[in-house]
């Protein structure tokens, strides 16, 4: 299809995220990826190839077209693409479930297999709702989470997603109502963690559980916190009775230096959602882990089953992509690769402290961000960066990246140039 007529039709027939119908601006368009680079259908700014800085948000962690992970696909294609999960199961759902437990901190024994971080979201809720009414605690139905979060799309998820200015404002008269506690300061402050101990004993009686991004909260504004307030809602979840739920989404597989975020706090949540690089970035699927009390607490209930069941549940090629990326991971030093790309990102990214309307630069693990003082002018920041060979998807007053782990050290400092770029643009 020429380039012309595939931007008409999309621009006619097809929704993108967050996007007005029709679409006001035209999409790049990608002809195929490879390694850390996009190429494009038709040059833009000049250029006929991306460096992906944004590894298909949060992803791609080991690039595309891997070899690895291609002869996964295809030796599961010709076996089976998918099968019902009701009444039958398979060898690749089984294998990714057990590799899981294995990986995950030691509590975590069950595992539910979905085909988004969001649904995983919403069946990390109804498991800590459906416990609590299991156990003869109906009343304890609500949620408590940090302002400045987001967990997904989806009904229960976008009721704790960041209420004030939040990508979800327009629905907030009409969400469950969750209790918001201010965002977590950078640094551990005694006096925030009291706060958040206050809270958890303030609301405990109608509380099912605490959830919240461990360490980076992504969506809601690309902040790090001390991991330490992990410890804090730990204690105070175990000392009041309420559950504990991590999202791990966008920071599972390593993206913070650690494997799991909260491992730097030492800290074994009741649930804990994965997603996004679960599968390396080529297929839809999530996860969601509970403890053996939560299962068995849901056992011993009226109903005494987990009521849900998507069509796709431990999608057979998914679960072997799965399997194969989370091998992949682990036969490699990516805890090298991670504090290597911590470190250029660090050193190119710290010039752009020195730019009009920079407020903020920080760093950690595989992720760089430059915050503006203003709300950022995403045509034009997008623009700069295409035109030095990178892709960004900025967002609100952010400019950031979170690149594939096997992004060379040329291609990183690239990487940095452009978010400058983008940043004195936008
Ligand atoms: N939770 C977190 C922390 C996320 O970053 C995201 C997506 O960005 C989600 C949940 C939702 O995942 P999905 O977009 O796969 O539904």
């Amino acid at each position: 299809m020429r380039n012309g007529e595939l931007l008409a039709l999309d621009r006619a027939h097809v929704w993108h995220p967050y996007g007005p119908m029709p679409g006001r601006t035209d999409p790049l368009v990608v002809a195929s990826a490879s390694g850390v680079r996009l190429r494009l259908a038709e040059p833009a700014q000049g250029r006929d190839e991306l460096i992906d800085g944004m590894s298909s948000w949060w992803s791609a962690i080991h690039g595309y077209n891997h070899p690895v992970l291609n002869e996964a696909a295809r030796g599961q294609l010709d076996r089976m693409s998918h099968v019902m999960f009701g009444g039958l199961t398979h060898e690749p759902a089984v294998r990714l479930a057990a590799k899981l437990v294995e990986i995950t901190p030691e509590p975590l024994r069950h595992v539910f297999l979905s085909d988004s971080g969001s649904v995983s979201v919403e069946v990390a809720v109804k498991m800590c709702l459906q416990y609590w009414r299991s156990v003869g605690r109906p009343a304890k139905q609500r949620l408590l989470t940090w302002r400045g979060g987001y967990h997904g799309d989806t009904w229960q998820p976008m009721s704790v997603c960041d209420p004030d200015g939040g990508m979800h404002e327009l629905w907030s008269g009409v969400l469950p109502r969750q209790v918001f506690v201010g965002p977590p300061p950078a640094g551990y402050e005694e006096s925030y963690a009291r706060e958040l101990r206050a809270a958890v004993a303030r609301h405990a009686d109608e509380l099912a559980a605490v959830i919240v991004e461990p360490v980076v909260q992504g969506a809601g504004g690309m902040r790090f916190h001390a991991p330490e307030y992990l410890r804090v809602l730990r204690e105070a979840c175990d000392e009041h009775g309420v559950l504990l739920v991590f999202d791990e989404i966008a920071t599972g597989f390593g993206r913070t230096g650690t494997l799991f975020a909260a491992d730097a706090a030492g800290v074994a949540p009741d649930v804990m959602c994965l997603g996004k690089a679960l599968t390396g970035g080529y297929l839809s699927m999530a996860a969601t882990l509970c403890t053996a009390e939560v299962a068995d607490g849901i056992s011993r209930g009226e109903v005494p089953v987990l009521a849900h069941g998507p069509t796709f549940m431990g999608n057979p090629l998914a679960s072997a992509v799965a399997c194969a990326s989370i091998d992949l991971l682990l036969s490699r030093d990516w805890r090298t690769d991670v504090k290597r790309i911590e470190a250029a990102l660090r050193e190119g990214l710290a010039p752009a402290l020195d730019l009009p309307g920079v407020r903020d630069v920080r760093v950690l693990g595989a992720i760089g961000v430059v915050q503006l003082d203003h709300e950022v002018d995403m045509a034009a920041a997008t623009a700069a960066a295409v035109g030095e060979g990178v892709w960004l998807r900025p967002f609100r007053d952010l400019i950031y990246t979170m690149p594939p782990y096997v992004t060379g050290d040329a291609d990183l400092a690239r990487i940095a140039t452009a978010v400058r770029a983008a940043a004195a643009a936008g």
